[in-house]
């Protein structure tokens, strides 16, 4: 039987299924009808359809919420306080699965990609938002709240000099790391610092000094992630993930922060790049008959 995983972001939708062993056997690509919800559920189900029999996995950017079953934190407005996973069940007749984007990357990475055979997986997304997941033995870690990993929301810690005043984040919070740490966070840092608008891809290909603050304060922040969760493997994706100075300095710059006497943990890029989100919402089903 195929596993089937959905990647349903903001603006595409894709699918894809794996066979038993793992192997692509179909993949595709839709746009996603923005803002029309019975027109994305009927996106998703018409995709799964065409695929066939299956275990069905979902990644959304959000959750579902422990209370209400309904989707929150979502930056597809459209999709919150819906309940996503009965709608699709009950479009497609089967169980659905539906994981945060960032767990199905985590998850993605922890089976058969950069975290292979390592036991605690911590998937970290540096793209427009800063997100993160977390899979230990190949599994995703939700938490009772749904938001394991979620670190993105967490204070910068230590914030001095370059770092104040806190910038304000959408959340309602002030210094939060994703305004920092995020693509637009440090195109935002950059042009504050020296009056000069780049692009965060720009700036991390010319090796500014903002790259530097960067690396410092993705540092701290990581550190504080390995003081409470101590995972063998730290991935990175999003568009910040294809900075590889990162994956030397930083772990480079984190010991210092760690409270241990070396840092084991590895920071790895990803192996499936654009694909794991959709791999992992595919791995969510780890056995299947
Ligand atoms: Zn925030």
């Amino acid at each position: 039987m195929l596993r089937i995983g959905v990647d349903l972001g903001g603006t595409k939708i894709e699918a894809l299924a794996l066979d038993r062993e793992g192997r692509e056997v179909f993949r595709r690509r839709i746009p996603t009808p923005r803002a029309d919800y019975a027109a994305t559920i009927a996106a998703v189900s018409s995709l799964v359809r065409e695929i066939g029999e299956g275990s069905v996995g979902v990644g959304i950017p959000g959750a579902l919420s422990r209370v209400t079953g309904r989707v929150k934190n979502a930056n597809s407005t459209w999709l919150i306080g819906r309940p996503l996973k009965e709608d699709l069940e009950k479009a497609l007749k089967r169980p659905v699965r539906l994981e945060n984007d960032a767990n199905c990357f985590a998850l993605s990475e922890a089976v058969d990609g950069a975290g292979k055979g390592a036991r605690v997986v911590f998937g970290v997304i540096l793209g427009t938002g800063v997100g993160g997941g977390i899979a230990v033995d190949g599994k995703v870690v939700a938490g009772v709240n749904a938001i394991a990993g979620e670190w993105g929301h967490n204070p910068l810690p230590l914030p001095s000099g370059p770092d104040l005043p806190l910038p304000a984040c959408y959340c309602g919070r002030s210094g939060c790391i994703e305004t920092y740490l995020s693509g637009p966070g440090l195109a935002r840092d950059h042009e504050a610092e020296t009056g000069e608008r780049l692009a965060a891809a720009e700036i991390a290909s010319l090796g500014k000094e903002s790259l530097s603050r960067y690396e410092e304060r993705l540092a701290r922040s990581l550190a504080g992630v390995i003081n409470v969760l101590d995972p063998d493997l730290i991935v990175l994706g999003g568009g910040m993930s294809n900075v590889a100075r990162l994956y030397t300095e930083v772990p480079r710059l984190w010991s210092r922060y760690v409270f241990s006497d070396r840092v084991a943990t590895r920071l790895a890029r990803p192996v499936h790049g654009d694909s794991s989100g959709v791999r992992g919402a595919a791995w969510l089903w780890e056995r299947v008959e």
